[in-house]
């Protein structure tokens, strides 16, 4: 962690900042208003920035991300930009078109992380990452098992330097970040807040994190609100975390995250609500023999 708590080492000595802004919005919102709230985000103090290419909005967020940079709010170097690797793209040969693909939407000359979800495509990755295309590489929805495969790749040239995953007390993920930190994994949560409950996204049966009561109490006792407690959770318990919102007062509360803290027993307390509630199932892929899910983590 450095100095100020904001950002943590990765494996390959690049730092993540330990809040991200989450971009991905569904068809139906303008692409337009991805340029906006990305603007307004770097405003007010986020310098991670989670999208991809499946996210359709890398122009608009590439185009926010250089109008911060030309206006003199921030350098390239301040901004961690995380781009990743749709499963269309997963051959070796494709891997590199589909960066470059990005990086020309975006209108930049790297990435900070590139992220894939099959071990597939992990040699075609680390070359990106040696010709200067993305400064660090990692993937996302990847199981133990799946990340144990990739470790023990003979001629492994780079470990994987996070695994985005769903994460928040209703599924804490507290095995998957055990192992995760004893390879020295960033775990990077999605759905921190309790995912967008998006029709065809989402399970939606299942309840809203933000109306639980216990978050509710503890968020009263410090004067926050249930989102600020599910995100602080997480940076307290050496989560990166990903907050999406497109309404400028909801980005701008999320950035006070830094400014309180949660005691050993509210962590505990938060704990204590996991019961393995998956929002993102991503019934699509369940017949496929790399399905994630299946495994307990
Ligand atoms: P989150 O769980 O971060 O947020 C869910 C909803 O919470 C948002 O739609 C937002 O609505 C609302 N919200 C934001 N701030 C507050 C607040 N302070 N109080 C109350 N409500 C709030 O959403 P996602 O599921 O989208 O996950 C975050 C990001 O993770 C994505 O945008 C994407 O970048 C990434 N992701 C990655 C995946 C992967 O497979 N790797 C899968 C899914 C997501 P509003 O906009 O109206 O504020």
């Amino acid at each position: 962690m450095d100095p100020k708590g904001q950002r943590v080492k990765l494996n390959d000595g690049h730092f993540i900042p330990v809040l991200g802004f989450g971009t991905a919005e569904s068809k139906e919102v303008l692409k337009s208003e991805a340029l906006e709230v990305t603007k307004f985000a770097i405003e007010v103090g986020f310098r991670h920035v989670d999208s991809a290419h499946l996210y359709q909005n890398e122009e608009q967020v590439g185009q926010a991300i250089r109008s911060k940079i030309a206006d003199g709010t921030v350098k390239r170097e301040d901004i961690f930009y995380t781009s990743k690797l749709w499963c269309t793209f997963l051959r070796p040969e494709l891997v590199r078109p589909a960066l470059e693909k990005s990086l020309k939407n975006l209108q930049l000359d790297y990435v900070d992380l590139y992220i894939i979800h099959f071990p597939l495509a992990m040699k075609a990755l680390e070359k990106c990452k040696d010709a200067g295309l993305t400064k660090s590489i990692g993937v996302s929805n990847f199981n133990h098992k799946q990340l144990e495969k990739i470790l023990n790749k003979p001629g492994l040239k780079y470990k994987p330097v996070c695994n985005q995953v769903e994460c928040h007390p209703y599924l804490n993920q507290s095995k998957l970040l055990d192992f995760c930190k004893s390879h020295d994994i960033v775990l990077v949560a999605y759905g921190a807040l309790g995912s967008q409950r998006i029709k065809g996204w989402v399970n939606l049966n299942h309840p809203v994190l933000l109306e639980d009561p216990v978050l509710c109490a503890i968020a009263k006792k410090h004067k926050q609100t249930p989102a600020l407690v599910v995100l602080r959770y997480q940076i307290q318990r050496g989560v990166v975390v990903l907050a999406k919102s497109y309404n400028k007062k909801r980005i701008k509360e999320n950035i006070k995250v830094f400014d309180f803290e949660l005691s050993l027993d509210d962590m505990k307390a938060i704990d204590g609500l996991n019961r393995n509630i998956r929002y993102y199932e991503f019934l699509i892929g369940v017949s496929h023999p790399e399905y994630p899910f299946s495994e307990e983590y």
